[in-house]
């Protein structure tokens, strides 16, 4: 597995510098390398040491979830190891009853963040991905357990790639859609965020160290299954596809698995 940038058709091979106050992760390699670009190459982008998620981020998603208008981000864990790849496969266990989407826009840290200021928190950012937030709600729910119902086993598509800030004009007005077998289900974009990018990282920072390779995952929009009347859950060859102008997207297929492997 390597690291790459993308140079138009081409991929150049670069490393990650290490994740000790580094002012810049990404680094080109010499000799400089390269190979023909195949999407179909992609894994995840990172390997995050951790994922920050933040529930009930859009007015019109706090609305739909029936609850009110959270005063600070509420935060949650999603397990590293939930992480796939662009186009890999989301498991549906059988005890799983009611799986859903959650496409999020996913911010990549780029240098250490402890206590940052409001004003410097893109400083602190690599780019933008995009996400996945796959949620089990029965599990999520049922004992109020958020944490185990959104960290499964591939419940966090990543990628196609981390589209670094100087390639996206404005990150807080990017169309966000959702698609579950090119239908679609969730329309909106990142300028509805009840807390800012700069808000997350400001508030996330003054409580733990934010190190470069860190995922934020700044919320959902309106029109998860969950939401709609009657409740529409992901089945088994189900494609949820997360589209994210300017950034990226992402393509995935639900499948029945045993529960074992
Ligand atoms: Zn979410």
């Amino acid at each position: 597995m390597r690291t790459v940038r993308l140079d138009g058709d081409e991929a150049v091979e670069v490393s990650l510098a290490d994740r000790d106050g580094c002012e810049e992760m990404v680094r080109e390699v010499t000799p400089a390398r390269r190979w023909r670009f195949d999407p179909a190459s992609l894994v995840a982008p990172v390997r995050p040491g951790k994922i920050i998620a933040v529930g009930l981020n859009y007015r019109d998603h706090a609305q739909e979830s029936g609850m009110a208008l959270p005063e600070r981000p509420l935060l949650f864990a999603k397990l590293p190891s939930s992480v796939v790849g662009p186009h890999d496969d989301i498991h549906l266990l059988p005890e799983v009853t009611q799986l859903d989407y959650e496409g999020e826009l996913g911010v990549v840290i780029g240098r250490r963040a402890r206590s940052i200021p409001r004003e410097h928190a893109w400083d602190h950012v690599l780019g933008l991905t995009v996400a996945n937030d796959v949620s089990a709600r029965d599990a999520q729910f049922v004992d109020g357990q958020w944490t185990r119902g959104k960290s499964f086993d591939t419940f966090c598509p990543l990628g196609p790639w981390v589209r670094t800030l100087d390639e996206v004009p404005d990150p807080q007005a990017l169309p966000i859609t959702t698609r579950v077998n090119g239908e679609v289900r969730q329309a909106s974009d990142t300028g509805q965020l009840i807390f800012s990018v700069p808000d997350l990282l400001a508030y996330c920072s003054r409580y733990f160290t934010l190190e470069p390779g860190d995922v934020l995952l700044t919320g959902t929009p309106a029109g998860v299954g969950l939401g709609r009347t009657p409740p529409t859950y992901l089945r088994s060859g189900d494609v949820v596809e997360v589209d994210i102008a300017g950034v990226g997207r992402i393509r995935n297929t639900v499948r029945a698995v045993g529960g074992r492997s």
